[in-house]
């Protein structure tokens, strides 16, 4: 199990109150790792859980729709614990309406948090992790990384550039040890696909294409997670790991 120990390190996980980013902050805490968990919103029932298994982990409060709060995440990091080894770029929104009625607002609000404060939030770190020798940057993309979907274009813009910039910055950094991947979570039972999962037939038609014949859970990313932030990845670089089920089998 050596190779997925994180013991020392020190993760920064952006949307880190709930859903895929709780669940993520607790996964890399039960690796080892230190934890500064950013929100928009109080973390502190995810600073509660890693407390509780004996983790260590630091709220941090910040407003991720512009780049303002981006050099103090990175600062709070290494005053806190030390380093910054891993982020993860977690923090997303989404907006539903025909293609044809999108708001430029909801178009732009998308676009801010998922794509451009995650790439600035990325170069950020990067800067850090180079002062140490190296690191591990996770960007949460999605099946719309791959897919077009909906009635949601600007998510799927900012996911599918997400997953672009999940190589650039692999091809830029992987000579400097850092490694840039991204996970694309399948359909998981979060805040994200509420929406989703109250519409009855909406449910039913996803449910019917995922083999795994279920929904995600949050927990089901920890394995992937902890992958790609330990030594067990140090030769992956530039991937996007789905963990959808198998949705993308299909
Ligand atoms: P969620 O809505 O429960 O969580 C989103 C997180 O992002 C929350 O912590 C929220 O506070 C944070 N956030 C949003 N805007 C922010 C802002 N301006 N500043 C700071 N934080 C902000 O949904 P989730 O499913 O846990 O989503 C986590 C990530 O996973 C998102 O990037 C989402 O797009 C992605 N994702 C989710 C699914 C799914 O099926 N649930 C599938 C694919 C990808």
């Amino acid at each position: 199990m050596q190779m997925f120990d994180l013991g020392g390190k020190t993760a920064v996980v952006t949307g880190a109150n709930t859903g895929l980013g709780q669940s993520i902050s607790i996964a890399l805490a039960g690796a080892g790792a230190s934890i500064l968990a950013v929100g928009r919103s109080p973390c502190s029932e995810t600073a509660d859980v890693i407390g509780k298994n004996g983790g260590a982990c630091r709220e941090f409060r910040a407003d991720l729709s512009s780049t303002g709060p981006i050099q103090g995440i990175v600062d709070e990091a290494v005053k806190t614990f030390g380093s910054l080894d891993i982020l993860v770029n977690n923090a997303g929104i989404i907006r539903r309406q025909d293609s044809i009625d999108f708001a430029e607002q909801d178009w732009d609000d998308v676009l801010n948090v998922n794509l451009k404060v995650a790439f600035f939030l990325a170069q950020a770190a990067a800067r850090a992790m180079l002062q140490k020798g190296g690191g591990k940057i996770i960007n949460i993309a999605s099946m719309l990384s791959f897919q077009g979907g909906i009635r949601v274009p600007s998510y799927t813009a900012s996911k599918s550039g997400l997953m672009g910039v999940t190589k650039t910055l692999a091809n830029e950094w992987a000579a400097h040890n850092i490694n840039v991947n991204a996970i694309a979570p399948g359909y998981m039972s979060t805040n994200n696909t509420a929406a989703l999962r109250n519409d009855e037939s909406r449910s039913q038609e996803i449910l019917g294409r995922i083999p795994a014949g279920r929904w995600g859970e949050p927990d089901d990313l920890a394995g992937a997670a902890i992958f790609l932030a330990s030594a067990a990845s140090d030769y992956v670089h530039g991937t996007t790991i789905a963990v959808d089920g198998g949705w993308l089998a299909r």
